[in-house]
């Protein structure tokens, strides 16, 4: 993240979110307490299983589609009132996140590591017509059944120019984040923006769990960013930060729990939290937002 050579030591991270309990080992560094992998693993993909939630392409209903259409529209072009109103209570902020970074119906939106399309399946749905998916991991190019492409790409793959790039939970899982930071760059309109949402290694989800934190979903996750090491990787990128929103949720406690027990996340039943325990844990990352402690953020970056 800020090409510091130095490390602080290694942490050993099992996989949980399945239950492979493989082990790896995760350098941190002496600069900015970032870490990352010490090794890939050669069979990374087999940790992607057909099952991999973000590939999921799964039709949605005439109704849901319609709502979700509508609530878009509010959040994204409605005035503050109706647009706050629009976005409470909804524990994903991605559409209030667009509105910060100026999306406009016109806009050109790219989102690398796009999955199975899911967010940008929303937008079409709710108007939006220059919408580009890309994802290396994906089996082919596909159109959604709303008219999206998704292409078979890496960011240094895809060209044309866009008003917004989203890296989507999705930088995390690239052997060099600088890199593809910079390539993006390459492909921002002069007055584009680039939102880069990410878990962030410092926080207090991270000095409480260590090893058990959900967010170092080991070894999908190659390298993830301290606060400040996000910061440095963006400058180094040719960016700079206009905006950091904390939006972590109840899952940095219900997972991470869950992992401290030794019991993976797909595995997890309503038996195991009572619904007091979960709102006490929607209400722990409430305030860990508010205080910029969250265990994940979400970055609206300017060319620099
Ligand atoms: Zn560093």
């Amino acid at each position: 993240m800020c090409a510091g050579l130095r490390t602080a030591g290694a942490h050993r991270v099992s996989e949980m979110l399945f239950g492979r309990r493989t082990s790896f080992d995760y350098l941190e560094c002496a600069d900015c307490m970032s870490v990352q992998i010490a090794a890939a693993p050669a069979d990374l993909a087999s940790y992607y299983p057909a099952g991999y939630y973000s590939y999921d392409s799964t039709r949605v209903g005439l109704f849901k589609r319609m709502r979700q259409g509508l609530r878009c529209n509010l959040v994204l072009f409605a005035p503050a009132p109706v647009s706050a109103w629009a976005a409470g209570g909804k524990s994903d902020i991605l559409y209030p996140l667009l509105r910060k970074a100026g999306v406009k119906r016109a806009s050109r939106i790219l989102d690398i590591g796009c999955g199975g399309g899911a967010l940008l399946r929303g937008l079409a749905r709710a108007g939006l017509p220059h919408l580009l998916g890309a994802d290396p991991y994906i089996e082919a190019d596909i159109e959604t059944p709303e008219g999206v492409k998704l292409v078979k790409r890496s960011v240094h793959e895809v060209r044309g120019q866009f008003d917004l790039i989203m890296f989507n939970h999705s930088l995390e899982h690239v052997p060099s984040p600088a890199a593809d930071l910079a390539a993006a760059r390459e492909l921002l309109a002069e007055d584009g923006c680039c939102l880069v949402r990410i878990p962030l290694v410092g926080s207090f989800a991270w000095r409480e769990y260590g090893i058990h934190w959900y967010g170092l979903d080991a070894p999908r996750h190659l390298a993830l960013p301290s606060r400040q090491g996000m910061g440095q990787v963006a400058t180094r990128s040719g960016f700079r930060v206009e905006e950091v929103i904390f939006d972590s949720t109840a899952m940095q406690f219900m997972a991470s729990e869950l992992y401290r027990r030794d019991i993976p996340l797909a595995q997890l039943t309503p038996e195991h939290f009572t619904k007091r325990e979960v709102a006490e844990f929607r209400r722990r990352a409430r305030a860990l937002n508010a205080a910029h402690d969250g265990d994940q953020g979400a970055f609206l970056l300017r060319r620099n």
